[in-house]
Formats: structure tokens, sequence, C-alpha cells
């Protein structure tokens, strides 16, 4: 199993898209590095690129709540971004900078081998199911390359959107059964190879 260490030494030299130029500090990501579940957002904004770790400004506390909510902690899980540098003034990260960066989340993913992904936001949905809208299937599990994939809306999004808060608190609370029953689930797929037309997966 690669070290996750590894990956973040390199990730903190990274000069592989033009983020490099403008970070001050890079976010590789950081949990367990034997977590059955995985949480990837878009990128680091503000706070994530002062301290080099994800979700620590206003949506990461949303996110702790809702794991908290589960009785879980940030140190149970595996938190990370499809991009690890912040893109100026929080833009969305461009198709070459998703693209450059996607070398360290498939090593980070095959080095932590987590049942479930929980994908945040829109960028990390793109990742599974590039042609599916959160709104359409949030909450909704697939299996993709013998992994669960549960997309939910950012918890950014949610901030000042109270309904949207509820259905993020609800997808949530799905997760416990989720974890319980990963293992069965995953056994009795037949694991079809991942295709962006099979929307009715989710
Ligand atoms: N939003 C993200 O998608 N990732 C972070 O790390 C922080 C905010």
């Amino acid at each position: 199993m690669e070290d996750l260490k590894l990956i973040a030494d390199e990730v903190a030299v990274c000069t592989d898209c033009k983020l490099h130029q403008s970070r001050k500090k890079v976010v590789p990501g950081e949990g367990s590095s034997d977590a059955e579940l995985v949480f990837i957002g878009e990128g680091p904004g503000f706070h994530e690129n002062e301290q080099g770790r994800p979700f620590v400004g206003a949506a990461g506390r949303f996110l702790e709540e809702l794991l908290a909510s589960i009785d879980l902690k940030r140190e149970d899980v595996f938190i990370c971004n499809v991009i690890k540098c912040r893109p100026p003034g929080n833009r969305d990260p461009q198709v070459d900078e998703t693209q450059a960066c996607s070398k360290y989340l498939e090593r980070q993913i095959s080095a932590i081998d987590p049942k479930i992904i929980v994908t945040v936001g829109r960028f990390s949905l793109a990742r599974y199911s590039p042609k599916s809208r959160i709104s359409a299937i949030h909450g909704q599990t697939s299996v993709v390359n013998g992994r669960l994939i549960m997309p939910m809306y950012h918890p950014a999004a949610a901030l000042h959107q109270p309904s949207l808060r509820r259905t993020i608190e609800a997808d949530f609370a799905l997760i416990p059964e989720l974890i319980a029953h990963a293992e069965q689930t995953l056994s009795q797929e037949d694991d079809p190879p991942p295709d962006p037309e099979q929307l009715s997966l989710f």
C-alpha cells in the first residue's frame, strides 16, 4: 500500500498546473489512512490555502457537524479535494487543473481503498458521473470500480439555504446504513465498468 505521506510530499512540490503559482499552502487531504469512508470536495478555499488543511472554513464546520450527527469525527474518515491547490479568487477548477491533479486523488483512493466515497459538490461527482446533476441523484448510491459512490450537495451551498441544509442532513443520515451494508452490497455487485450513460445506476 502506498504511503499517503509520500503522495502529500509530492503534492507539496507539484508544479504540474498553473495553480502552483498562486497557492500559499497545498491541501493534499487528511484523515485515516484506512478509512472506510472518503469525502472528496472541490478544492481549497481561502482558509484551507492558509492552513494546508481541507474543509477548515464555514463549510468545514458544517461538515464536522454532519459527521458528528452520525457519530464520526474527521479522524475517522479521509477528507480531500479534487484539486489540491486553491484556484485564485475561489473560481471553479479548470479542466487542465483537475486533469493534472487527478493522479494524486487516484493514488490516495488506491492507498486508502475505501468502501464508500461521498462526492461533495459537482466537481467530484463529475469524476464518477460527468453527465449527472446533483439535484437529480444526491443521496443515491451507485457502484463504480468496486466502491459505493454517494453524491451529496456541497455544504457551502447549504450555508445560506435552509432547505438544502435539510437535504444534506437527510442524505448524511443514510451513511451509517451504507457503512453497515457496504461489504454485502459490494460483494453482490457485478461491478460493471463505469459508464457515464448509465444514469439509472444512481
Ligand atoms: N470547499 C471544498 O470543496 N474543499 C475544501 O477543502 C473547503 C471548501
